[in-house]
């Protein structure tokens, strides 16, 4: 906490060096003041041009990774169905002059790009999937585009591009400077409730990486070192008996009954479940007509706790109530697990490295159009947003692994198995909620492609300064098999399934 509050004395000197656009002196004034809030000697000032020519390299290359952020942005494929999105990733891969693989794990969008045959293994993770009911233009008024369903409301046309930029970067620089290091680019399909990543995790693709650089869009940038939630999430189709509702109701059986008394049953839980724990379900398929009595209705189920464990006993209490439906409304009842992830696994070490590269890069500063575009997209919140100047600033690095943020994602199953990072910047305007028409039209402009970039440059930053300090490493493993506890076994939350390839359709 110490360090944080130091760094946090120091940010308004570092926004105005960073302000001065020249990059060399900005880098010198940032390794010095993050020296300073490390409580460690200032370095050398010459130790630092390596910073500055990854940071160029990154600067050389966007212009690619910039037009198919904004392809794959309007493509806005949903998960297990980013055919196109996968596709540009892979040949932007490809040409780089990396090895790709493609249809791993049993997902046909799913990939791994990998560079270099000797060093540290520094993996990068890629996401691609848009978000269902999302059709937005790259204005700052709801406006759907005509004949679009999805848009990328959670940024991962951004999360794709960068996460390549950041890899090819690093590939050029360490090329360029003989440093061993082998780079493997995981291409995660369908993170938005298909949990690409699980499959990685249970099938070994992840062995032998040393250390995950992971991203994601936000309207903030900073090095999250919280923990967030474990979630099962799956469905359960209740069968019953059709009748003409009002002329023979007494021979019916509704599974819409089923469905109604098992959420009964889970809203009264409620009360009798840990504090951080999450039940929350949407109807997903029922009768059309009052007049019938459904013979078949489904609910889809996400269940949460900070601890995987709890999450698995939560959802069995859950399996029971439908059990218990089923048997008093005269129905049957199958559930079906979708998907299943574990809460994060911060790792402080990593994430001071990641935190002081994020220094060296600086935040988002916006053009005058830029203003304007973010000013409009405020006047649309329904409360008041934070001050734009968020946009530039990097938020202190809090050390606190046990706290948690009430999300969840897949890449909590990479944490487990790879001391993984997670960069947060600001790819949307301050005050904007992920998953909402604000973000996917920042997600589309030059404001989400600058935020991409601050995310690329650490990223980029980070791995190499991994690779030629691999002491670094040590640390971090340690770190790593300290937070596991001894004997660790890595078992996933969703058993033997094959990826629910149609979980979308
Ligand atoms: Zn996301």
């Amino acid at each position: 906490m110490q360090a944080a509050k130091r760094t946090s004395i120091i940010r308004p000197c570092l926004q105005h060096v960073t302000g001065l656009k020249n990059r060399k002196i900005a880098a010198i004034a940032a390794l010095w003041f993050a020296s300073i809030a490390a409580g460690v000697e200032i370095a050398d000032a010459a130790s630092d041009d390596w910073r500055v020519s990854v940071i160029d390299q990154v600067e050389k290359l966007h212009h690619v990774d910039d037009a198919n952020a904004l392809q794959i942005g309007r493509f806005a494929e949903i998960g297990f169905q980013e055919i196109n999105s996968s596709r540009l990733l892979q040949e932007r891969l490809r040409n780089a002059g990396f090895d790709v693989k493609s249809g791993v794990a049993g997902m046909p969008t799913a990939f791994i790009a990998t560079y270099g045959k000797e060093g540290p293994v520094v993996g990068f993770l890629a996401e691609y999937d848009a978000l269902a009911g999302f059709s937005q233009t790259k204005d700052p008024v709801r406006t759907a585009i005509e004949g679009k369903s999805a848009g990328h409301a959670c940024g991962h046309n951004l999360l794709g591009s960068g996460a390549v930029l950041a890899a090819v970067a690093t590939k050029e620089w360490i090329t360029a400077n003989n440093v061993k290091g082998i780079i493997k680019v995981f291409g995660t399909p369908a993170e938005e409730g298909g949990g690409g990543k699980v499959y990685f995790a249970r099938d070994g693709l992840l062995d032998g990486v040393d250390v995950m650089m992971n991203w994601h869009p936000d309207s903030y940038n900073g090095s999250i070192t919280k923990s967030n939630l474990a979630m099962i999430a799956g469905k359960f189709r209740f069968y019953g008996y059709s009748t003409h509702a009002s002329a023979f109701p007494q021979n019916g059986r509704s599974a819409l009954d089923g469905v109604e008394a098992m959420n009964m049953m889970a809203n009264m839980m409620r009360e009798h479940i840990e504090e951080k724990s999450r039940i929350h379900y949407a109807i997903t398929q029922t009768n059309k007509a009052p007049n019938v009595i459904p013979d078949f209705a489904e609910v889809f189920y996400f269940v949460r706790n900070p601890e995987a464990l709890k999450t698995q006993q939560l959802w069995e209490r859950v399996v029971k109530a439908a059990e218990g439906a089923a048997l008093g409304t005269g129905t049957t009842v199958e559930h079906e697990i979708i998907s299943g992830h574990y809460g994060y696994l911060a790792n402080t070490a990593l994430a001071r490295v990641t935190h002081a590269n994020m220094l060296h890069v600086g935040g988002v500063e916006y053009s005058e159009s830029e203003i304007t575009f973010a000013r409009n997209i405020t006047k649309t919140f329904p409360n008041s947003a934070p001050d734009m100047s968020r946009a530039v600033q990097i938020q202190p690095l809090e050390i606190n692994p046990s706290d948690i943020w009430t999300g969840s994602s897949d890449v909590g199953d990479v944490s487990w198995l790879v001391p993984t990072n997670w960069v947060r910047t600001a790819t949307y305007v301050p005050g904007t909620s992920a998953h909402s028409w604000q973000s996917v039209a920042a997600s589309n402009t030059s404001i989400g492609l600058k935020g991409m970039h601050v995310a690329a440059k650490t990223m980029a930053l980070t791995a190499v300064e991994l690779m030629k300090t691999p002491e670094l490493l040590d640390e971090i493993r340690t770190e790593f098999d300290e937070r596991r506890g001894p004997g660790y076994k890595y078992v996933s939350l969703i058993g033997e399934r094959s990826p629910p390839l149609d979980y979308m359709k």
